[in-house]
């Protein structure tokens, strides 16, 4: 009898409901009207052995009890901040991840999104399709990479590639993260000194508990007016009301942000400022990085009920 597994979210690509058929009854809650889901929770949850989740919708300790059986939870992300880990350690289930697969594509959209921002890419392309490069409107320069000072925050995979494309541009870089990491002479002793010996500060560290709104008014002006902050970590690790607040004032010079405190809605504030560059959490949102991340996402579950260890187990 093929497993019953529980996919949670609404939106998923054809890549990983293609490797799911055949060998799964996959059941989708997200999509379910509320009586429908009141059966679905009575009648098939108990014979639910597998959850595939995303990293932002992840499994909570209430969401993990309607499954009694539970055996794995597989995360299509890396991250896992989403999910309780506690609770599933408690209850013996599995954990999986799709680390590495995504790392490329992550530092690539952060670099893209540094440049955009230093640039003003997003502003240089309205003033061109609104008409105002005939209308000769005034144009202020951008600002060049050559020369100034990137600071990562969280300087794990993600971070360390980044950095790799960011020296190609000529900038230095600073890190900072509870371990020495690769580097250590490049290690800040805190993430405010990090942030006030840097030009850009992006952050490429876990969301959760442990790094929520380490990113704080404090931190924001530390980074100072003619500072730039890039996040494609998680919209937790920064307080969002501070960051709207130090922009608005000009206390902090310009954003470049991929996530967001509670997306997928994005403060109408930020909307409106030119010195700020958004994306809706794409990192990893590339055809190649989505086709290995559904073979990883997949693949730990037909690992798991095939009596092998996970591919890619968390912690
Ligand atoms: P990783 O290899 O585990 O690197 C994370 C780094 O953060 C580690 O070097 C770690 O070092 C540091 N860190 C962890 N907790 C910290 C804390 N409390 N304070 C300071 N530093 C801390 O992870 P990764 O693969 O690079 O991914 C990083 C994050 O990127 C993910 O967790 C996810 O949230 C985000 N992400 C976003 C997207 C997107 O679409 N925007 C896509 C993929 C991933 P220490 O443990 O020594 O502190």
């Amino acid at each position: 009898m093929k497993p019953e597994i529980a996919v949670l979210g609404s939106v998923w690509t054809e890549e990983v409901l293609r490797a799911l058929d055949g060998h799964y009854t996959c059941h989708f809650p997200a999509r379910m009207a509320p009586d429908e889901r009141a059966a679905y929770e009575r009648d098939v949850a108990p014979r639910i052995r597998a959850v595939l989740t995303t990293g932002t919708v992840g499994l909570d300790a209430a969401g993990a009890a309607v499954y009694p059986g539970l055996e794995i939870v597989s995360v299509h992300g890396v991250g896992v901040d989403a999910v309780d880990l506690d609770a599933m350690a408690a209850r013996r289930i599995v954990v999986t991840n799709t680390p590495d697969v995504l790392t490329e594509d992550v530092a690539d959209l952060a670099a893209a999104l540094l440049l955009a921002v230093s640039r003003r890419l997003p502003l240089l392309d309205r003033y061109v399709r609104a008409g105002h490069w005939e209308e000769k409107r005034p144009l202020q320069p951008a600002r060049s990479l050559r020369g100034k000072v990137a600071g990562i925050y969280g300087y794990g995979r993600i971070g360390q590639a980044l950095a790799t494309r960011l020296r190609a541009f000529g900038m230095e870089i600073r890190y900072f993260q509870r371990s020495a990491g690769p580097e250590p002479q490049l290690r800040c002793d805190s993430l405010r000194e990090l942030a006030a010996a840097s030009d850009f500060l992006v952050l490429c560290a876990p969301g959760g508990a442990a790094t929520r709104h380490a990113v704080d008014a404090a931190v924001l002006d530390a980074l100072g007016p003619e500072g730039t902050l890039v996040n494609i970590a998680r919209g937790s690790v920064v307080d969002e009301a501070a960051l709207v607040e130090a922009l608005a004032s000009g206390r902090l010079g310009a954003a470049a942000l991929d996530v967001f405190a509670d997306e997928p809605r994005v403060p109408k504030a930020l909307r409106g400022m030119d010195n700020v560059v958004l994306t809706p959490h794409v990192g990893s949102f590339t055809v190649e990085t989505r086709r290995a991340m559904a073979s990883l996402a997949v693949g730990n579950l037909d690992a798991h009920f095939a009596g092998r260890p996970a591919l890619t187990p968390v912690g």
